[in-house]
């Protein structure tokens, strides 16, 4: 039986490049079919666009084909677990919609998959060449903080464009995280996997979603739902604080009671106050945030809502055949 693979891609407004990523699409397509023999069907998430997307990705695709419609934007994380949701090929190839993910690599991720039956999934790795020196930094900052305390490692800068077999996406649906950092998902649920470097291409239009306070909560997000760490950083230095303090207070004592000085009080006090209501205040803040998560988990609501599925004919025959 020839294998199938489906392909994921969410959007949010890209209409403007919908009829080029259709092409991508479509000669995608062909060369699987032709070096694999391997049958695709393409699964598009519009997470909640607004300026008619989902009708000119609909006009232009052919064969195989479906458009689940989420009932407002939910976040490229939720995006991806409905695409993996509406998924049923052996093989599923996550990628942007917007161009940045080439042909090239994907065909690359796919072979590397067909041709080792010990790999379960190939996942690409921007090697951030583009990036500038401070951000490159901080990422780093980030992956070796949060890989610090855990069982497996997150890789650093590598997202949800990857390639991986059926059981591997059966993983990852049973997971029903509401906040979802899948990043953090992918490396938490194992299997082997493996690196494949790749620089992006350029946004052909439009802009990147991700904004710096955007990217900052995101970071948050990781940690809050990945790691403990920051608890502890915090815990530690509120540790070192009050020790600070107590041997202050001793030193003060001693001055008193043995030398007679009298101490001045209102500068030492301030400083007293100040570091402890700022450290305070950060773990509490802190804490809020793993508070919010355990709020959002326990409330239980769907990750995302589908308004309606688009389909392509060969799709519904595909399904009726099976
Ligand atoms: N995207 C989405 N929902 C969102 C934000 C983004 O489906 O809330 C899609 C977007 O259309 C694109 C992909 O996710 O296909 C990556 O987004 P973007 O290009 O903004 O991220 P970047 O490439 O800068 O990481
Ligand atoms: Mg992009």
């Amino acid at each position: 039986m020839a294998e199938t693979l489906d392909i994921i891609a969410p959007f949010l407004n890209e209409a403007e490049s919908a009829v080029a990523f259709v092409g991508l699409l479509d000669r995608l397509e062909a060369a699987v079919g032709e070096r694999f023999g391997m049958s695709v069907r393409k699964i598009l998430i519009d997470d909640g666009s607004r300026d008619g997307g989902a009708e000119r990705f609909a006009a232009a695709l052919s064969g195989s084909w479906e458009i689940v419609r989420l009932s407002r934007n939910f976040g490229k994380e939720a995006a991806v677990l409905a695409g993996l949701d509406h998924s049923r090929g052996d093989m599923v190839l996550i990628m942007d919609s917007d161009l940045q993910h080439s042909m090239e690599i994907s065909l690359t991720m796919i072979g590397e998959l067909v041709e080792n039956a010990d790999i379960d999934v190939v996942y690409a790795q921007n090697d951030r060449r583009e990036a500038s020196w401070r951000r490159s930094q901080m990422a780093r900052l980030f992956y070796k903080l949060i890989n610090s305390s855990q069982r497996f490692d997150i890789p650093e800068n590598a997202g949800d464009f990857r390639v991986m077999r059926a059981a591997v996406v059966r993983a990852l649906i049973s997971v029903r995280d509401k906040r979802r950092f899948n990043k953090g998902l992918f490396a938490w649920a194992g299997f082997n996997q493996k690196a494949m470097l790749y620089t992006p291409e350029n946004r052909v239009s439009g802009t990147s979603k991700w904004n710096r306070l955007n990217l900052i909560a995101f970071s948050l997000e990781g940690f809050t739902s990945f790691s403990v760490i920051p608890l502890r950083i915090i815990s530690l230095i509120g540790l070192l604080a009050a020790l600070a303090g107590l041997a202050y207070g001793v030193k003060v004592l001693f001055e008193v009671l043995f030398y007679g000085i009298s101490v001045p009080g209102y500068p030492s006090l301030m400083v007293a106050v100040v570091l402890l209501g700022g450290l305070n205040l950060t773990l509490l803040g802190l804490i809020g945030e793993y508070v919010w998560v355990t709020l959002s988990e326990s409330k239980d609501r769907p990750v995302y809502i589908v308004r309606d599925v688009l389909h392509g004919d060969a799709a519904e025959q595909a399904a009726s055949s099976k």
